[in-house]
């Protein structure tokens, strides 16, 4: 069950409240949002007893039944898409919005030369890893902070904003300085100290859906997220683990239609770790565009035979630029749909 208090309700009506919802015998879990307080119950049991009780509480505006475990990121809780913004663009509004860049952050050149390829093939967003989870230690582990600085000065000079990687909780506070979104990578999607300190972090977080993981599990680590204080969560399907050896991953690319109905949070594909193959990744992002997608995430290198990292998934500049350029007609078609859709909603 969710509790929205009335705008502005007083403190003392929301303690009074908390108090209820502890004296029916369940957990309460509360979100200070700048407007109001969100306040989750949590617990077992039917809740009727206590929601009808709350429903007629001071300061209470609505109690509402949610049968999901994850509660605040469900369509029960919230129906209107959740539109999370980054750097004056909108993820899940009207454009779909590409990502776009190395998978790690190798040097100067190659970092500015493919944030100023990509932003003038229409990516709104810059990607790079400065902390990389590498399968084998003894492999490239990310520049760090180095990474960090140049990511800082790709932004300055091409306007693009930056998404990066954060592995661990103690790097958080310093990747945050850097990053206007945070991501999480699919080995650290159940990490969960990581989870709650980027509760507090105060950028959105691309939340990587792990590779053996299902989409009730990369729900209920976004309800992580969201239950620390943290609502603009980006889920990303970057396809999983399955018999099939053709690609790197399975893409399940019917995640996303799935997602859609089971949460508000925007969904991105990646094409790239969902293939792990440059030739397959257009025709993969074409249909993370048609389905429904609210952005993709893609690899692009400027010399990918170099990659010190996902080389044979990365395309080249002018891969990305050709990629672009016949993805158009589908995103014309895909924001006529999404303009609709928010019209009708009221949006
Ligand atoms: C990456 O984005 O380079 C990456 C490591 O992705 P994933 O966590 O999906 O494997
Ligand atoms: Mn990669």
């Amino acid at each position: 069950m969710i509790i929205s208090m009335r705008p502005h309700a007083t403190r003392e009506e929301i303690d009074h409240v908390c108090e209820r919802i502890r004296e029916f015998g369940y957990k309460v879990h509360s979100i200070e949002g700048e407007e109001r307080v969100v306040i989750g119950v949590v617990g077992i049991g039917d809740v009727t007893a206590c929601l009808e009780s709350l429903e007629a509480t001071p300061g209470v505006e609505r109690a509402m039944r949610i049968s999901a475990p994850y509660k605040f990121v469900s369509k029960e809780f919230k129906k209107e898409r959740t539109q999370v913004r980054v750097d004056g663009h909108e993820i899940g509004g009207e454009e779909f919005i590409v990502m776009a860049g190395p998978c790690s952050v190798e040097s100067e050149q190659q970092i500015m030369e493919t944030a100023e390829g990509v932003r003038k093939a229409g990516a709104r967003i810059l990607r790079g890893g400065a902390f990389k989870p590498r399968t084998s230690p003894y492999d490239f582990q990310g520049m760090e902070l180095e990474g960090l600085k140049l990511l800082r000065k790709a932004k300055e000079a091409t306007g693009l904003a930056i998404i990066t990687e954060v592995m661990s909780d103690r790097d958080v506070e310093l990747v945050a300085e850097y990053a206007d979104i945070m991501q999480v990578g699919a080995r650290n999607m159940q990490n969960f100290a990581l989870l709650k300190s980027l509760g507090k972090c105060g950028r959105p977080i691309l939340l990587k859906r792990g590779m053996s993981s299902t989409i009730k599990e990369l729900l209920m680590s976004a309800e992580y997220l969201v239950a620390h204080g943290n609502s603009n969560v980006l889920l990303c399907e970057r396809g999983i683990r399955t018999f099939e050896t053709a690609t790197r991953n399975t893409c399940d690319i019917a995640a996303v239609p799935v997602l859609n109905e089971m949460t508000h949070l925007p969904v991105i594909l990646d094409p790239s770790h969902a293939t792990g193959k440059r030739s397959l990744v257009p025709a993969v992002a074409r249909a993370g565009v048609a389905i429904g997608a609210d952005g993709m995430i893609v690899e692009v290198h400027p010399n990918p035979e170099k990659a010190v990292s996902d080389g044979a998934q990365s395309l080249t500049l002018d891969q990305f630029r050709n990629m672009m350029t016949q993805l158009k007609p589908y995103f014309d078609l895909w924001k006529q749909a999404r303009v609709a859709e928010l019209a009708a909603a009221g949006v």
